[in-house]
C-alpha cells in the first residue's frame, strides 16, 4: 500500500518540528510505502527553509513551494495533483488533526470505505462559535443538495478512486467540504477529540469564517435566488392584495392625504431587499466571472522533486 500523505502549510515554522516527528512514529509501521507531501502555501516566515531541510534530510518527505499564499483550498489541491499514493490522506500542519489516528483510517478503508472523515467534538471551542456553526450546518442542510456535518474538516483519508474523482471537479472556487460530500462513494466516520492549537496561530479570523460561510451556501445551489423569487413573488402578491384595498378605498371614501409612513416603510423595506437581492445576483456573477477566466488554481515557485512533464508547473 502506497500512502501519501498532504500537509498544507502556511507559516508553521512552529509546527513543522513537532509533525515530522509524529508523522514519522505513525507512518513507520503503518506502511514502508509513503510520502508526505508539504505544501507550502506562500508562506512568510522559515517554513519553506525547513521543508528544504526535511526534504534533504529524508527522501520520503517531499514539498511544494506556492508562488504566493493562494488559501488552503488550492494549497490541498496542489497536494492532490502530486500525490502518487493509492491512499491519500491530507491533515493540518499544527497537529490539530492528530495523525494516530491514521492508523483506524486505513483499518476502514480497509474494510471497504473509499472516504474516511475524522469527525472532531467542539470541547473547547468558545461557546457562541459551537452554536453558529450548528445553526450554520442546520441551515445549510436544509439548502444544500450534499450532506455536511459540522467538526467534519478536511481531514480525512480517500482511495485512489475518491481522489480521482475530486480532482475531475475543475471549478477554481473551491468550498472542499461540499466538494468531499459531493463526489459521494462510501464514506465513514471517525471521532476524536478536539485538540487545541499549541504553536502559533490560527488563521481564521471572524471575518474570514464569515465569508468562508457565504461561500459554502452560495457555491453548492442556487437556492438564495430561489428564496428572491419566492420572496418577489410574495411581495407583488401582497402589493396587488394592498393596492386593491387602497383603491377600494378611496373609491368609497375618495382620497385622503395621508400615507406618508405607508408610504416610507414601502420604500425603505423594498429598497433594502432590492439591494440585498442585487447583491446576491452579483455574488452568482462574481463567481462565474471567476470560472470563466480559468485561471489556474496555483502557481509553483519550487518542488522537491522534478516535475513530471506531463504535470507542468501551472496548475
Ligand atoms: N493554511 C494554508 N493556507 C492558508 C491558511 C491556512 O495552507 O492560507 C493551512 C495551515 O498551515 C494549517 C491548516 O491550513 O495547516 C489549517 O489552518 P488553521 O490551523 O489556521 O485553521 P483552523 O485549525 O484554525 O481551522
Ligand atoms: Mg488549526
Amino acid at each position: 500500500m502506497r500512502l501519501s500523505v498532504i500537509v498544507p502549510c502556511y507559516n508553521e515554522e512552529t509546527c513543522l518540528p513537532r509533525l515530522r516527528a509524529e508523522l514519522l512514529h505513525v507512518l513507520s509501521p503503518l506502511t514502508e510505502e509513503f510520502e508526505v507531501i508539504l505544501v507550502d502555501d506562500g508562506s512568510t516566515d522559515d517554513t519553506l527553509g525547513q521543508l528544504r531541510a526535511m526534504a534533504r534530510a529524508d527522501s520520503r518527505f517531499r514539498y511544494l513551494s506556492l508562488s504566493r499564499n493562494f488559501g488552503k483550498e488550492s494549497a490541498m489541491l496542489a497536494g492532490l495533483k502530486h500525490a502518487a499514493g493509492d491512499l491519500v490522506a491530507i491533515l493540518d500542519a499544527d497537529l490539530q488533526h492528530p495523525p494516530e489516528l491514521l492508523g483506524d483510517m486505513v483499518a476502514l478503508i480497509d474494510k471497504g470505505y473509499d472516504q474516511v472523515v475524522a469527525r472532531r467534538n467542539r470541547t473547547g471551542d468558545a461557546r457562541v462559535r459551537t452554536a453558529a456553526s450548528r445553526a450554520y450546518y442546520r441551515m445549510m442542510n436544509r439548502l444544500v443538495d450534499v450532506e455536511l456535518t459540522d467538526g467534519v474538516g478536511d481531514f480525512r483519508l480517500l482511495t485512489r478512486r475518491a481522489v480521482d474523482a475530486l480532482l475531475s471537479l475543475e471549478e477554481r472556487n473551491r468550498f472542499s467540504k461540499g466538494l468531499f460530500a459531493w463526489i459521494g462513494f462510501d464514506t465513514a466516520v471517525v471521532d476524536y477529540e478536539n485538540v487545541a492549537r499549541t504553536d502559533g496561530d490560527s488563521k481564521w479570523s471572524l471575518r474570514s469564517l464569515v465569508n468562508y460561510g457565504i461561500d459554502g451556501i452560495l457555491s453548492f445551489n442556487h437556492q438564495p435566488l430561489r428564496l428572491a423569487m419566492y420572496l418577489g413573488a410574495l411581495c407583488t402578491a401582497a402589493a396587488f392584495g394592498y393596492a386593491l384595498w387602497l383603491v377600494a378605498g378611496a373609491l368609497l371614501n375618495g382620497t385622503t392625504a395621508p400615507g406618508y409612513v405607508t408610504i416610507m416603510c414601502g420604500i425603505i423595506g423594498f429598497g433594502g431587499m432590492q439591494l440585498l437581492l442585487v447583491g446576491v445576483l452579483g455574488e452568482y456573477l462574481g463567481r462565474i466571472y471567476q470560472e470563466t477566466k480559468q485561471r489556474p488554481h496555483f502557481l509553483l515557485k519550487e518542488t522537491s522533486h522534478s516535475v513530471a512533464p506531463e504535470t507542468p508547473c501551472v496548475d
